[in-house]
């Protein structure tokens, strides 16, 4: 199911770290390659930099939002550099690889990379679900994008490869897509504000710690459809009165 897994690059500035992106996802079987926002693409260079592997580039999508690019997922993982302190839940490269094939089995799921320079700014860790990070070492623990891709797409590949023949079909139960959750948040925001527990004046913290709290609980469709429910009834009954 490498289809369903795509590759997200956000605002890359060198054409050369997408073509050697696309290259670096070709060889380990994967071709849905998003760009959010890419500074200069398509160029020479990326043509150049992906070999073999100009038709991932050729069928990349370009998108001019995040939000866009994992809608339709129900796995986000986003990729730092800055180890735990960007606070979602960890895994590393590996027990990524394991994650993204077993949940791509029954969805599309993302992977996310950030800026060469900024990494990921905080309103993209936001939307993502979980983070991994590749151990590497203190005095310089900062990889090239590429070559962080590649490690990352050879994980999924070794899952993969360990993968075949394994039926999911009814072992786990499904998880909301990415937009459904944020309709999620949008809902309660709005509820919460209507009943005066959140101020728009002065947002504070509070949806990003609820955003942590369901990160970390991580309902499935069906709890997600009860919680819509319990906030549909709220608002049915202040409406009433
Ligand atoms: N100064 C930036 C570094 C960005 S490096 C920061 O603070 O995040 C560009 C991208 O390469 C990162 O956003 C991430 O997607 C990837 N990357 C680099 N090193 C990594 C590592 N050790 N683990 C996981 N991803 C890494």
């Amino acid at each position: 199911m490498l289809d369903n897994i795509k590759i997200v690059l956000i605002q890359t500035f060198h054409p050369g770290n997408i073509g050697a992106t696309a290259r670096a996802m070709k060889n380990m079987g994967l071709s849905n390659l998003v760009l959010v926002n890419p500074v200069d693409f398509p160029s020479d260079e990326a043509t150049s930099r992906a070999s073999k592997a100009i038709d991932v580039l050729e069928n990349a999508t370009i998108v001019s939002s995040l939000e866009e690019a994992i809608a339709d997922c129900s796995l986000v993982v986003a990729t730092s550099a800055r180890d735990r302190t960007i606070g979602l839940p960890h895994l590393t490269a590996r027990e990524a690889g394991l994650k993204l094939t077993e949940e791509s089995q029954k969805a599309k799921v993302a992977v996310v990379f950030g800026r060469e320079r900024m990494g990921l700014h905080n309103d993209d860790i936001q939307q993502c679900h979980m983070q991994v990070n590749i151990d590497s070492h203190p005095d310089y623990p900062v990889l090239n994008i590429s070559q962080a891709l590649q490690i990352i797409c050879y994980e999924i590949y070794q899952a993969d490869l360990a993968d075949k023949g394994k039926n999911y079909a009814d072992e786990e139960e499904e998880f909301p897509l990415q937009k459904e959750l944020e309709g999620f948040y949008g809902h309660l925001e709005s509820i919460l504000t209507s009943v005066n527990f959140l101020d728009p004046k002065r947002p504070g913290q509070a949806m990003q710690n609820f955003r942590a709290l369901f990160r970390r609980a991580r309902p499935t469709k069906k709890e997600m459809n009860l919680l819509r429910g319990a906030l549909k009834a709220i608002e049915s009954d202040k409406n009433k009165r």
